[in-house]
C-alpha cells in the first residue's frame, strides 16, 4: 500500500475489509537467507499510548507503528510479514496463494524501508510501515490470530510460517528494483491498469484475466439509499443541486476501462472519476450497475477493491488450478522477476 493520496483514499474504501497499495530501491544487502524463526523483540512497554522508538534495529529489523496501540514497535521482518500475511489474506487459502501474499507484502514493505532506500510511512516518525490496511498494509498480532483462529491457530501459524520461509528473503523486481506493489481482494474477472486507479502508469501493470472468481463471497455487492441520501450526500460534497427525484437522467457513464470498470461518470453535471465516486459512496468497487427506484437507488457492484494487481481471490483460485506461486505473481505482474533483496 502506499500511498498516493488517491490511494490511500481509495484503498480505504475497499476495505470495509480489506486490501492495498503501497520508489526505487534496492541497493540489497543479500539477505543471508533463512531468517528462520521471528524472534519478535516487541517494545515491552505497558503504556499504550507512548510512542517508543528503539534504536537498536539493523536491516533485518522493521519498527513498525501499531495504530491500533498507537505505538511503535520493533520486530524482525519476518516476524512483521506473518502478521502481514495473517492479515491480508485468509489462512485457509491454498500454500502456493499464500506465499505470493507473502513474496507481494515482503516487496512491498521493502520498497517502503528507508534502509532499502524506500520513504516510510508517514504517520509517525521513525515508522518503516504501519499496521493500517488504510495507509500501508494489514497486520494483526498473535492474540487477534488467536482470536480469528481459535482451534486452527496452531495449524494456521505453522503453515504461515512454513509459507513465509519457504520464500524466505524474495521480492519481485523489475529492472532490477523492486516493484510498487499494489493487490485487492476481489477482482471482477479482470484486473485494472494501475493509473486508472493511482496517478503513475507502472509497466508490470496491465489488465490481466481474473479466472474464477464468480463464486467468491465479495464478488458481488450492492448498496441501496433514498433518492434523497444519494442527492443529499452529492450536493454537499461537491455543492451542485442534483435533482432527487430524476436521478436516472442525471447520472452519465461516460466511459470504462479495459476491465470493464467505470472510467468516469457525471452527475448532474458535474464529471468525476469512478474512483472518487466510489469512495463518497462507500462502494465496492468501480465496476457499477445502477438500478433506479422510485424512492430509492442501489448500486450493484462486481469485485471488492480498486482491482489492480493481484487479485487475492485469483490467486487462491489459480493456486487450486495447479499452479505455483511464481507462476500467479507473474500472471498479475507482467515482466518481473523474482530475486533476493
Ligand atoms: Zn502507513
Amino acid at each position: 500500500m502506499r500511498p498516493t493520496t488517491r490511494g490511500i483514499a481509495v484503498v480505504a474504501i475497499g476495505l470495509l475489509l480489506i486490501t492495498s497499495l503501497i520508489a526505487n530501491l534496492i541497493s540489497a544487502k543479500p539477505d543471508e537467507g533463512g531468517v528462520g524463526g521471528p524472534q519478535a523483540t516487541v517494545n515491552p512497554d505497558k503504556d499504550p499510548k507512548k510512542i517508543i522508538i528503539e534504536s537498536n534495529k539493523d536491516e533485518k529489523n522493521i519498527s513498525m507503528y501499531n495504530h491500533r496501540e498507537k505505538k511503535l514497535v520493533v520486530m524482525s521482518l519476518e516476524e512483521y510479514l506473518l502478521g502481514v500475511v495473517a492479515g491480508e489474506m485468509p489462512a485457509s487459502y491454498n500454500e502456493e496463494a499464500l506465499k505470493a501474499q507473502a513474496v507481494a507484502a515482503r516487496t512491498l514493505t521493502i520498497y517502503k524501508m528507508p534502509a532499502y532506500g524506500g520513504r516510510g510511512c508517514n504517520q509517525v516518525s521513525g515508522a518503516d510501515v504501519c499496521s493500517s490496511f488504510a495507509h500501508c498494509q494489514e497486520w494483526i498480532s498473535e492474540d487477534q490470530m488467536r482470536k480469528n483462529w481459535g482451534d486452527q491457530y496452531e495449524d494456521y501459524v505453522g503453515k504461515l510460517r512454513r509459507v513465509i520461509q519457504e520464500t524466505s528473503g524474495q521480492i519481485m523486481t523489475y529492472n532490477g528494483k523492486p516493484i510498487e506493489v499494489f493487490y485487492h481482494s476481489t477482482s471482477n474477472g479482470r484486473t485494472e491498469e494501475v493509473s486508472e486507479v493511482f496517478s503513475n502508469a507502472l509497466p508490470y501493470y496491465t489488465s490481466v484475466e481474473s479466472v474464477g472468481e464468480e463464486n467468491a463471497p465479495k464478488f458481488e455487492g450492492s448498496v441501496s439509499i433514498s433518492n434523497q441520501q444519494f442527492a443529499d450526500k452529492f450536493n454537499s460534497k461537491y455543492g451542485i443541486k442534483l435533482d432527487p427525484n430524476n436521478l436516472s437522467s442525471q447520472i452519465k457513464i461516460n466511459g470504462y476501462t479495459d476491465s470493464g470498470r467505470i472510467q468516469d461518470i457525471s452527475v448532474g453535471g458535474k464529471k468525476l472519476r469512478a474512483t472518487d465516486f466510489r469512495l463518497l459512496y462507500g462502494l465496492n468497487s468501480t465496476d457499477i450497475s445502477f438500478v433506479f427506484g422510485k424512492d430509492s437507488i442501489t448500486m450493484n457492484t462486481k469485485g471488492f477493491g480498486h482491482g489492480v494487481g493481484m487479485s487475492q481471490v485469483g490467486a487462491d483460485r489459480m493456486a487450486d488450478r495447479g499452479n505455483n506461486y511464481t507462476e500467479i505473481l507473474k500472471h498479475y505482474y507482467k515482466g518481473v522477476e523474482i530475486s533476493k533483496y
